[in-house]
């Protein structure tokens, strides 16, 4: 009885302390979210909230600044999704070209697309799939990044994913989550499988 009673009075407390929480989260808007981190997770922790926005029939937007080495199952699953406008951009950029001149001409194209998506307000969330690796190799400037995210659409919600992120991002971002390393099958000698790396 008594243990019962402890945890029914902490749980009244709990309570109260989060009904004054969410008294006084008020603003509506759009969000910025980091995923970065060396662990594995961050991809697909975006690819599942807009699965969760195109649940509620919310329009989105993927620029994916690095292609992958194939086609990924969430790209054949929301390539033909009608609220889903998907761009792979940075073709050819890879560990094994080492071509820069290529490489920040498809940085750029990649962010002009990104930049008018910023502008329309018709697009509830944008994913920058691997954007951060842009600013770790020096392929794009950051401020105009930043000044263009600041001036998005209010509601419009934006995910960036990548293991590095450029600190003047994480000044701006309203929701910072990191995934860490802390194993990885690739390291037990586990090859990349379908459905779980792409
Ligand atoms: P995912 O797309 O699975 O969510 P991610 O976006 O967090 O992964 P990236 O850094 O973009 O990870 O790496 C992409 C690919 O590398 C994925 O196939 C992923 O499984 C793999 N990967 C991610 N983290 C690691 C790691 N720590 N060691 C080895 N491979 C990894
Ligand atoms: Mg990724």
């Amino acid at each position: 009885m008594m243990a019962d009673n402890t945890h029914q009075s902490r749980m009244i407390k709990k309570k109260s302390v989060m009904d004054k929480k969410i008294a006084a989260a008020t603003q509506e808007r759009g969000v910025l979210i980091l995923l970065k981190g060396n662990g594995k997770g961050k991809s697909s922790s975006a690819f599942g909230t807009m699965a969760r926005s195109l649940g509620h029939d919310k329009k989105c937007a993927v620029i994916q600044f690095i292609k992958g080495r194939s086609e990924t199952g969430e790209y054949k699953l929301f390539r033909d999704h009608p609220l889903v406008d998907w761009h792979i951009m940075g073709h050819g950029f890879t560990w094994e070209t080492q071509d820069k001149t290529q490489d920040i001409a498809a940085a750029q194209k990649a962010w002009s697309v990104a930049e008018k998506l910023l502008q329309d307000d018709s697009y509830s969330m944008l994913v920058l799939d691997e954007m951060s690796y842009m600013f770790k190799y020096h392929y794009l400037e950051i401020a105009p990044i930043v000044t263009a995210l600041q001036h998005r659409p209010k509601q419009q919600n934006v995910i960036i994913t990548g293991r590095t992120m450029a600190l003047p991002l994480q000044d701006i971002a309203d929701t910072i989550s990191v995934v860490r390393d802390e194993r990885h099958a690739f390291r037990l000698g586990i090859k990349a499988q379908q459905g779980i790396e792409y």
